[in-house]
Formats: structure tokens, C-alpha cells, sequence
């Protein structure tokens, strides 16, 4: 990959904020750099908005709301079905994109180009299956229908370790139940969404109905919005402790939120599974993105018997990881996104060191430029270690035994997050014991990855409220109304109780 053909692409990514349909600078004109975290260097400079551009920005979306809500979903069904097609056509930009501003190696930025195009196809198509009820209420005296309706105007805040993905995950569903939205990427990964805004212009998304504010004070951006009584719905991905923060404020106006927060996934390997499959499996769950992914395996907990030979077959397979910027041929690994992360790494394997565990490969940061940390793999991690705790959102796989099915249940549950669990056995009647016992949102049974835009992706306890994706993930955007009418006159044949509208009985309230 030329530099030429990078600086030919950055040139062309938008660099402004994209507010009613216009491309703005924010006000003050202030701006914010964006940085290749493969080699520190800055690579675009794009508008760092005030919260006068986020509330510009909501003024916008509600402005736009009564005539898009009323577009019959057809249309708005046409329109995504467009910008996936686009979203195909320009998937090598787009994935070269995220490999500059994100890191992550190529073919990786590729499959996110996929799995993110997919929200738009497979939303293009719910949009047009907003269905509702008709029918008798038990006493026969009335009719109830119900009806649903886009919640109104809605704050997006996404990630950066899925600068695509996490953005189409929102804004498909919301615009196919017919609401609008103010999109604020992450501070250090805003060229995708920008790029992506482009894209929904290109396929026709009217003004306002899509806005983007990027910016480096997100909090003094977002408050304002979220104050507003105008905004109807917060959809937020991202830490547990900005979202739990998000949710005191989301409590004033009594918003509709949707969280998606942080994953401390198990990875249970029993005695009897098939190791082969099970390395595999931990590969992808564990090493994809760089290990930065809310999904990532967070705690191998593998039987005694077979543990010995799991850590030597993934440590065998570890060691081969080529290591570099995920433009480089046949990178799998590529950087952690900032040197924040690195010492958070760092700091996590230090403790568990210290606390007993063995490193079977990697264990430290990388000296080269830009924010490298070796793949890890580290064995016999001893309890109370803070990575069994926390995400460790990097490339380390930390292996702790166990005895009997009992202890792996306790362990795997032991934790506040509830996200995605991944068990492995060839035993069915013991994957369906996991099935019951695990308190997760989503699980892989003999599988290490489980993302896919038709399922409902979404957390148990502090991972998260509401589910994106499947068939639950428009009803985040729609709100139902009740609606009772008398029962109509049938003329005809007698029916007895349906003959004469009736509703003069007193009825509980
Ligand atoms: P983060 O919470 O630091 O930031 C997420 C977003 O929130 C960013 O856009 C950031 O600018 C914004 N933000 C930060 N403070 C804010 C505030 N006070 N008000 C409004 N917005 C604010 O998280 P991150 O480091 O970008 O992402 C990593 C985290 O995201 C991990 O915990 C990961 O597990 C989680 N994640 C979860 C999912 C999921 O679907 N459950 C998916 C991807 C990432």
C-alpha cells in the first residue's frame, strides 16, 4: 500500500462537521488530530465541536423528524438497502480507513466492513416489518390496537475499537423506525464515521436526518443534548463507567437508553472438548482486533487435565503471530490504540506475575514506534488477579484451571459484567447445563465468535440494557401506543356481544 495512495485517501475523508445536511467547521474553529496509532504520526486534522455545534446539531435532527418519521418505510428501506451497496463498492477505502486511524490489521478491517455493512442490509429489510395488533379486549366490548412509532430524535455515542460497525449498529435501526440522529464517534477514530455520513448522503439520507458532531470534549458536547427535551433516545457503546455516568443523566429527561458496555468474557474449556477446535475458537475470541473488542475472551478457564496441553498448543500458535501495522503483509496483530493502553496492559500482566502466573510467550510492551504490546500468553493466573477482574482489552490470554463443572460455573460467573461466555465440550447434555447456568447476554457453544447483525447482541448485568441487532434491535427505536376503540357494529347475523358499540360499563380504570 503506497503512502501516495493513504494521503490520497485521508484527502478525501470530510473534515468537518456534518450538521443539516451541510459540511460545517465548529464554532471557534477549533480542531482535533487524528493519529496512526502503528506510528504516533497525525494523519488528518478534522473540526473539534463546542456544545453549541452539538445542540446545532439536535436543532437539525428534530427539525427533520415529522417528515422523515412519515416516509413510508419502503423508502427509507430503499435508501439503506443503497448504502450497503455503496458500503460494498468502497469496502477497500473504507478498511484501509480504519486500519489508519484504528490499527487494526487489513483483512480484519475488511470483516468489519462486512459485518458492518450487514446492519444496513438487514435493517433495510426490518424496516418494512413494523408490524402491530389488532384485536377484542377480553370483555368483547372494544377493539385494541396497537401501534408502534420512532421514539423521536436520538444521541449515538460510539467506540473506537469498531469505528464502522458500532455506528451502522445504530444508525440503521434508527432511521429504519424513522428516527433521526446525532452521531458522535470516538475523539480518536472520527474519519469513519465522517466517511460513513458521506456514504449516507451519497445514498440519499435527506438533510438532517443523519448528523455527525466529532469532537475531543464529549462530555460538554453530550450533556447539553441529553439535557434537551427535544432528544428522545440515548444509544450509547462503550466503558461501563461513562455509560453508568450517562445513565444519571439520561434519568432527567427519563430517555429511552440503549447500553452496550464493557465484557469480561469466560472461555470455558472442558476436558472433553475438541482442543483443536477450542485453539481455534481462543484465537479468534481472544486475538481479533488486537484483543479489543467488548466481546474478546477475558479469562480461559480450562480444565486441569487438558490445560497443560491447551496453553502449549495456543502459546505454539501465539509465538507465530506476525506483529505489525495492519497495512503490512499478513499482520495479525497490530497496535494497541494508545499508550494508555499499552500501560494498562502492562500493568495487568505485571500484577498477575507478581501474583504467581507464568508467561509462556510475549509479556511486555514492543520497542517501536507507535504503541505496540506483544501478544501474551500467561498460565496458572493465581485469584484475586486484577485481570480476572478487569478487561484487559489487549492481546493476553490468561489461563486459569479447574477441577469440576461446579467450579467452572462459580468462576465464569464471577464477575459484575455478563456480556458473551464461550464454553467448549463435546458433551450436548453438558452445553445445554451452560446454556441454563451462565449469566451472559450471548453465548458460543463450540464457536469463538458470535457477532452476526440477524442476532441480538447485547449484555446481562453491568454489560448492559437493551439488544442491537436480530429482530429486538428496531424496537429500541420504536414506542408502542394502545389504542381502544368500541367494537364496531357487525350488521347481519346476530353476534351475540359484537352486535352495538357498548363501552358504558363501568370498568376498572
Ligand atoms: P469510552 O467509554 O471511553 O468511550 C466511548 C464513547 O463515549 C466515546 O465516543 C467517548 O468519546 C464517549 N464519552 C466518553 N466520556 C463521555 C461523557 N462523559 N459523555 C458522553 N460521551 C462520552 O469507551 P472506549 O474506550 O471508546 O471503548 C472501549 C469500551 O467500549 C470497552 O469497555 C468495551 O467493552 C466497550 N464496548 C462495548 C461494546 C458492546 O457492544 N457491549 C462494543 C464495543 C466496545
Amino acid at each position: 500500500m503506497s503512502q501516495d495512495h493513504e494521503s490520497a485517501l485521508l484527502a478525501r475523508v470530510p473534515d468537518r462537521l456534518y450538521i443539516g445536511g451541510q459540511w460545517r467547521a465548529a464554532a471557534g474553529g477549533r480542531t482535533l488530530d487524528v493519529h496512526d496509532p502503528a506510528t504516533g504520526d497525525v494523519v488528518r486534522t478534522v473540526a473539534d465541536a463546542a456544545p453549541a455545534d452539538g445542540l446545532a446539531a439536535l436543532d437539525a435532527a428534530a427539525e427533520a423528524f415529522p417528515a422523515w418519521a412519515a416516509t413510508p418505510p419502503r423508502h427509507r428501506a430503499e435508501i439503506l438497502r443503497r448504502a450497503f451497496d455503496l458500503l460494498q463498492e468502497r469496502t477497500e477505502e473504507l478498511a484501509l480507513l480504519m486500519t489508519i486511524e484504528m490499527g487494526k490489521p487489513l483483512a480484519e478491517a475488511r470483516g468489519e466492513v462486512a459485518y458492518g455493512g450487514e446492519f444496513l442490509r438487514w435493517f433495510s429489510e426490518e424496516a418494512t416489518r413494523i408490524h402491530g395488533r389488532y384485536g377484542p379486549n377480553p370483555e368483547g366490548t372494544g377493539r385494541m390496537v396497537v401501534s408502534q412509532h420512532p421514539v423521536g430524535p436520538c444521541l449515538l455515542i460510539t467506540p473506537w475499537n469498531l469505528p464502522l460497525a458500532m455506528a451502522t449498529r445504530k444508525i440503521a435501526p434508527a432511521l429504519a423506525a424513522g428516527c433521526t440522529v446525532v452521531i458522535k464517534p470516538a475523539e480518536l477514530t472520527p474519519l469513519t464515521t465522517l466517511y460513513l455520513v458521506q456514504l449516507l448522503e451519497d445514498a440519499g439520507v435527506p438533510a438532517g436526518v443523519v448528523n455527525a458532531v466529532t469532537t475531543s470534549t464529549a462530555g460538554e458536547v453530550c450533556e447539553p443534548i441529553i439535557r434537551d427535551p427535544r432528544l428522545r433516545k440515548l444509544s450509547f457503546t462503550g466503558s461501563t463507567a461513562v455509560g453508568q455516568r450517562l445513565l444519571e443523566q439520561a434519568a432527567r429527561g427519563v430517555l429511552r437508553t440503549s447500553m452496550e458496555l464493557g465484557g469480561n468474557a469466560p472461555f470455558v474449556v472442558f476436558d472433553d472438548a475438541d482442543l483443536d477446535q477450542a485453539v481455534d475458537g481462543a484465537v479468534a475470541a481472544k486475538f481479533r482486533n488486537t484483543g479489543q473488542a467488548c466481546t474478546a475472551a477475558n479469562r480461559f478457564i480450562v480444565h486441569r487435565a487438558v490445560a497443560e496441553e491447551f496453553a502449549r498448543r495456543v502459546t505454539e500458535r501465539v509465538q507465530r503471530f506476525a506483529v505489525g501495522r495492519g497495512t503490512e503483509d499478513g499482520a495479525m496483530i497490530g497496535p494497541l490504540i494508545d499508550a494508555r493502553a499499552v500501560a494498562k496492559a502492562a500493568a495487568l500482566v505485571g500484577d498477575a506475575v507478581r501474583r504467581g502466573a507464568t508467561v509462556r510467550t510475549g509479556g511486555s510492551a514492543i520497542d517501536r514506534p507507535g504503541t505496540f504490546y506483544a501478544p501474551t500468553v500467561l498460565d496458572d493466573v493465581a485469584p484475586g488477579s486484577d485481570l480476572l477482574r478487569e478487561e484487559i482489552f489487549g492481546p493476553v490470554l490468561a489461563i486459569v484451571r479447574f477441577d469440576t463443572e461446579d467450579e467452572a460455573v462459580r468462576l465464569a460467573n464471577d464477575t459484575e459484567y455478563g456480556l458473551v461466555a464461550y464454553v467448549y465440550t463435546a458433551d450436548l447434555a453438558r452445553g445445554q447445563r451452560m446454556i441454563e447456568r451462565l449469566e451472559t447476554g450471548m453465548m458460543g457453544l463450540n464457536v469463538g465468535v458470535v457477532s452476526n447483525a440477524a442476532a441480538p447482541f447485547g449484555g446481562w448485568k453491568m454489560s448492559g440494557l437493551g439488544r442491537e441487532g436480530g429482530a429486538e434491535g428496531i424496537q429500541e427505536y420504536l414506542q408502542t401506543k394502545y389504542t381502544l376503540t368500541p367494537s364496531p357494529f357487525v350488521p347481519g347475523p346476530a353476534t351475540p356481544g359484537l352486535s352495538a358499540p357498548s363501552l358504558s360499563a363501568p370498568s376498572p380504570s
